[in-house]
Formats: C-alpha cells, structure tokens, sequence
C-alpha cells in the first residue's frame, strides 16, 4: 500500500508573504493558480510580490465558482502542458475543485487554505457536485500544504469553530469505527486512529484556547492535518467519519437552512457520544464548553425538528455503514436527550 503525505509543509504566521519561495523550493516555477470566489481581491498583491521575487509564473489562473465535476473537467482541458503544480487558494470549495482536477491530470496539488471550516484542507477526498448531488470522491493528498496561521486568525470566527466541531467530533468517529470491527468484523486501522485520536487530544488539552492565540490555531490547523493523514492511512474516511457525519449530511439535505458543516458535526458528536457512554460523553461535554463551541453556538443554533429528522435519516446516507446509529433502541434515546439535555438546549431551537 503506498501512502502520500504532504512533503511541503508550513503551518505559521505570514507563511503566505513566503508562497513563492516555497514553490521554488519544490522546483514549481510554472504553476496554474486555482482562487475561491473573492480570495484573489484580498491576497494577489501579496502573491504577486511573492512570486515575482522567486520568479515564480503563473500560465494559468481561474476562480473556482462552484464544485461541479463537469466545469472541473472543462478545466483539465485548458490546463497548459508547462504547468507543474496547481496552487490552491481560497476555501473548501477551491480546494476540492483543485484536488479534482490535480488528480485527474496528475499534478501535485498545493493546498493554502484561507478559512479553516473543516478537515478537507489535507485529506484526500473532495466533496464535488455529480448531477445535482453532493459526493465524496477519493482524489489525492495534496502534495504541499501551506497555512498563514494570521490570515486563518483573522478570518470570521464562525470558520474556525466549524474547524474545531470537525476535529473534536473525531472522538465519537473512531469510536463508530472500533464498535463496527466489534459488530461486523470491518478492518480497523489501528495506525489511523492512533493518529486521529492524538490530533483531537492535542488539541483538547492544549491550555490557551484563544481565537486570538495564534499558537493554539496553529495546533487546530496542525491537528486537523494529521486527520487527513489518518484518512490517507485508513485508505477511506471511515477514521475522521461517523454516526455525526451522518447526521451533519442528512441535516444538509433536510434542514431548510443547513449550516457549516464543522458546526453541525460538531453538534451531532454531542448527541452520540451519549449513546456511545460515558467516556465519549464526558470528554465531549467537556470540550464543547472548554473550547467555547457551546457558547458560540447558543448564538448560531440549529433547528432542533431538522436535526431530529436528521437522525431518523442519518442510518440511511451511507449503506453498510455500522455506527452506534445502528444499535437497537439508539433513536429513541437520541430523542430523549434532545429535548432534555441542558447543552442541546443551547445548541438548538
Ligand atoms: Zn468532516
């Protein structure tokens, strides 16, 4: 089994001012630029001086408008022969779409997130539209990985703790996991979890957890990363994925507003680290208050008869999927705590 890892790696404060020697270093010097929608306003005078000082070329450049699969193959085609890396700019929108087409044409991908919303910055899969639907495909690992940890510090808040729902939800994750290995006998990659269950303690018992603090979101970033290794390891996203996630998709179909993902997920993981016991429980009230998603939350609930539809569906988004979600009785105890719980009563209206 051959395992990617991002070679390039800069995880700091102002990594972006240095974007252009880092592709030199790489020997990148022609490149095709990939920019989410109104990233290219905000950061091009910073690129351009970057690049121009490490004679970097750009000999292609488009706006990722959506995550269509049709659109991203139309830009496979224009893609110019010279172009030896695909820098990708922007959020996960711009980041999927690259992934996609560096995979299709076998490029190296690198990956400079300017929001941090979920784990897709690092991971081998990109969530793209195929006829109207949403679908995860398996792509590549980027090949570099590079995040100003000042641009992510000053981003909207509500990214960034999206960011933090999608690494802490990992703890009910492998959980699923290990209880399907129990349940039907799936292989479980003791490596993967081993990986993703660190990244989710580093972070849950780093001290100073201020948005401000650019230390601690160079630990949610970095944290974030190894999950994508994780999955890269896993060789699927079943480390970095469960019963939440099928709650957070299902919310995304049936919700008349469905939120970020990172929050649902994040919300989600609450709900069945109750049925998982009460190690999960424990660890997962305690750092959605400790991290101030509680809080942030009781300003941006969900809609507490979305989500309960939400979990009657969830079992159904994936098949031969075994989660705690399958466990007998599991609905009707979700129910109950929904609407008793004192920290879902926060999370939700
Ligand atoms: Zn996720």
């Amino acid at each position: 089994m051959e395992i990617l890892i991002p070679s390039l790696l800069r995880i700091k404060p102002n990594a972006l001012f240095k974007i252009g020697k880092y592709l030199r270093l790489c020997g990148y010097t022609e490149v095709s630029v990939i920019y989410g929608e109104g990233i290219k306003d905000l950061f091009y005078s910073t690129i351009e001086i970057s690049f121009a000082s490490s004679e970097i070329k750009v000999v292609y450049e488009e706006i990722a408008l959506s995550s269509n699969i049709d659109e991203a193959f139309t830009t496979t085609k224009k893609m110019p022969k010279s172009v030896k890396a695909i820098v990708a700019i922007g959020g996960g929108k711009a980041l999927d779409y690259s992934k996609f087409v560096g995979h299709i044409l076998h490029l190296p991908v690198i990956s400079v997130p300017t929001v941090i919303s979920n784990d897709g910055f690092a991971s081998p899969l990109s969530s793209m539209d195929v006829d109207g639907k949403k679908k995860t495909l398996k792509t590549r690992i980027p090949h570099g990985v590079i995040v100003d940890t000042e641009i992510i510090r000053k981003a909207p808040e509500r990214f960034i703790y999206s960011g933090i729902g999608d690494l802490f939800c990992k703890v009910t994750s492998i959980f699923d996991w290990k209880l399907s290995y129990k349940k039907t006998g799936e292989i479980v990659n003791d490596f993967a979890t081993v990986i993703c269950k660190n990244a989710v303690d580093t972070f849950i018992y780093y001290h100073n957890k201020d948005l401000n603090n650019t230390e601690y979101i160079g630990i949610i970033v970095s944290s974030l990363l190894m999950t994508g290794i994780a999955m890269e390891i896993a060789g699927s996203s079943r480390p970095a994925s469960g019963s939440e996630h099928l709650i957070s998709h299902a919310y995304d179909k049936i919700a008349a507003k469905p939120s970020m993902h990172g929050l649902q997920t994040g919300v989600a993981s609450y709900a069945v680290s109750y049925l998982q016991g009460s190690q999960s429980y424990e660890q997962l009230k305690n750092i959605i208050q400790k991290s101030n998603f509680l809080d942030f939350m009781s300003k941006n609930p969900l809609n507490k008869e979305d989500f309960k539809k939400a979990v009657l569906y969830a079992p159904e988004m994936k098949e031969n999927y075994y989660t705690i979600l399958s466990e007998k009785d599991s609905a009707d105890k979700i129910m109950d705590f929904i609407e008793n719980d004192e920290y879902m009563k926060i999370m939700m209206v």
